[in-house]
């Protein structure tokens, strides 16, 4: 692991960011933030100016926000994490998908060890609903 600690909203906003993205979004909107995140619309703002100084996201008051390259560095293996947390349940522990465990999960896998989980799946490209992983060094 590399680069400072991200708090763990930190880390659900860029989550957040990356998947209205990936939706085809240019630009995420506020008000889709807030609803994503199930938060006020203040206090997405207030968030996102607090990941602006950090160097995260490009944030344009009136049209929304997107990721720098920092940023979507991040929110790749956020997502990674979180995608193959849920196979980590369902292919490796054949548990039920609980959304609030693979969530929980996705902070506290390490690089490491979700490569491990990775390499042990043989690479898989999609969560089981159906989303893209990011390739992690482990995939070929
Ligand atoms: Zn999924
Ligand atoms: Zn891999």
């Amino acid at each position: 692991m590399s680069g400072q600690q991200l708090s763990e909203s930190i880390e659900d906003y860029l989550e957040a960011l990356w998947i209205s993205e990936e939706e085809g979004a240019s630009l995420a909107k506020i008000s889709w933030i807030a609803r994503h995140l199930d938060v006020s619309s203040p206090s997405v703002v207030e968030m996102l100016k607090k990941l602006e100084k950090q160097g995260l996201v490009v944030y344009e008051p009136r049209d929304g926000v997107r990721l720098t390259e920092t940023g979507k560095k991040k929110a790749e293996q956020i997502i990674r994490s979180h995608r193959l947390a849920e196979l980590l349940l369902t292919d490796i522990l054949k548990m039920k998908l609980d959304m609030k465990t693979a969530c929980g999960l996705e902070h506290h896998l390490s690089e490491d060890v979700a490569d491990a989980v990775c390499t042990y799946l043989n690479h898989p490209r999609l969560c089981p609903h159906g989303n893209k992983i990011p390739k992690g060094n482990c995939c070929p």
